[in-house]
């Protein structure tokens, strides 16, 4: 990300539809309690520990920036699938050569980790894992790379602990998850294709498995800081309100409303973006920003966004509420 998008350019994607359940009166209709079948009961969701997601976020910053080329990005690549290989999850690594909009050419690593894939019933959760190569918000050093520990990190350390419960629980719903690479390579105040999102449009043209389907996917983008405020982001809202309500309301459940506010914000250009356009998956994008103003936290793109902003707090209720959503997608066996 991360610069607000065009309306103008939502227009040109592709319209998702959505098939809802019929609601219309039958006169003929038999009564509700002669064909209701038994409601088949699902085990409460696991409890999500926002300390080993705080670890796992640790971890990626301990090696150093993830940017792209550096050893310190590959080594955190090797980390995370031998993290998801760990719990069981099959992993596959994809590469890609790609260009920035400054003409450098990189070869981008995707890592998609999949959970029960002979699962039909299939939800994507995905977050990018890179780090950006300039501190271009901040007002010092803005030419060099910074931690960044809530923008990537945050979400894929939230994504890992749910790969971990998962593994333990063993729920009967199939689950991707995506840590694409290269988003966060993208120049300032242009939205063209060939800056922000990189390696999640080369995912969405090139899917991990030919003819890959989700129901929807979850993206994670800066869910680590302390006060974060979730708005429902305008993307999100106009190809997957229905996603946008499963969360919004699991969170209000779980009295996480101080994060996922009730609250619209402007689109932005974030992974989901593409993976709505090209692989016609509706997304929902749950980002820190401002839901009036529409800009991100203080320390976005600065040597500020290191280890001293992320709060388990923050951590705990995304990914509990992340969790208890694709708990409950959970088919019981018959
Ligand atoms: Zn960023």
């Amino acid at each position: 990300m991360k610069t607000f998008i065009c309306f103008i350019a939502y227009c040109l994607l592709p319209i998702v539809y959505f098939f809802l359940p019929s609601c219309s009166n039958n006169n003929n209709s038999q009564p509700e309690a002669r064909s209701r079948k038994p409601e088949a009961s699902i085990p409460p969701a696991p409890s999500f520990n926002e300390d080993s997601a705080y670890s796992f976020v640790k971890a990626q910053v301990d090696f150093g920036p993830r940017v792209p080329g550096t050893s310190a990005h590959a080594k955190c690549a090797d980390y995370l699938s031998s993290k998801l290989k760990s719990y069981g999850w099959h992993v596959q690594i994809q590469n890609g050569n790609i260009s920035t909009y400054d003409g450098k050419k990189f070869n981008l690593q995707n890592i998609i980790a999949s959970y029960k894939p002979e699962n039909p019933n299939r939800i994507l959760l995905f977050s990018h894992w890179d780090s950006r190569p300039f501190a271009d918000q901040d007002i010092v050093d803005k030419d060099k790379p910074f931690d960044s520990a809530d923008d990537g990190p945050s979400g894929v350390g939230v994504l890992l602990e749910i790969a971990r419960q998962l593994n333990i629980t063993q729920p009967n719903v199939g689950i991707d998850i995506l840590f694409d690479d290269i988003e966060d390579y993208g120049k300032e105040h242009d939205n063209g294709e060939n800056t922000w999102g990189l390696g999640a449009q080369y995912w969405a043209k090139n899917p991990h498995k030919p003819g890959y389907v989700a129901q929807y996917g979850i993206l994670l983008d800066m869910v680590g800081a302390k006060g974060a405020t979730f708005p429902r982001e305008g993307g999100s809202n106009e190809y997957a309100s229905h996603v946008v309500k499963k969360i919004w309301d699991k969170a209000a459940h779980l009295g996480y409303s101080n994060y996922f506010v009730f609250e619209d914000a402007a689109s932005i250009t974030d992974d989901h973006v593409y993976v709505i356009q090209y692989a016609n998956i509706p997304c929902a994008d749950i980002i820190n920003m401002n839901p009036v103003t529409g800009q991100f936290g203080a320390h976005h793109h600065t040597h500020s966004d290191n280890m001293n902003v992320i709060d388990k707090n923050t951590l705990k209720a995304v990914g509990q509420t992340v969790l208890e959503v694709v708990w409950e997608e959970q088919k019981s066996p018959s």
